[in-house]
């Protein structure tokens, strides 16, 4: 398993999830940051910082977000940044 961000994130960016993991599996995108599945140890420690409730267990995902699943897993983590 591992947590997922998903659209409330898009375009707020806040970075409060970021400073919380205690493993950096955070990585900020273009528009949005997401959870690195390969390296997320299920903490669950961002999921109440989050401001604007963005960030979800995978199994909890609601309906309409399911798509950032794809994006979280797809997202390339290995860019220089
Ligand atoms: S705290 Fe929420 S809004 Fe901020 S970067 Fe993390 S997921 Fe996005
Ligand atoms: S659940 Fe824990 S390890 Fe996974 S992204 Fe959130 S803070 Fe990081």
């Amino acid at each position: 398993m591992t947590y997922i961000i998903a659209e409330p994130c898009v375009d707020l960016k806040d970075a409060s999830c970021v400073d919380v993991c205690p493993v950096d599996c955070i990585y900020e995108g273009e528009t949005m940051f997401y959870i690195n599945p390969e390296e997320c140890i299920d903490c669950a420690a961002c999921e109440p910082v989050c401001p604007v409730a963005a960030i979800f267990a995978e199994d909890n995902v609601p309906e309409e977000w399911k798509n950032f699943i794809p994006l979280n897993y797809n997202f390339d983590y290995t860019a220089p940044r």
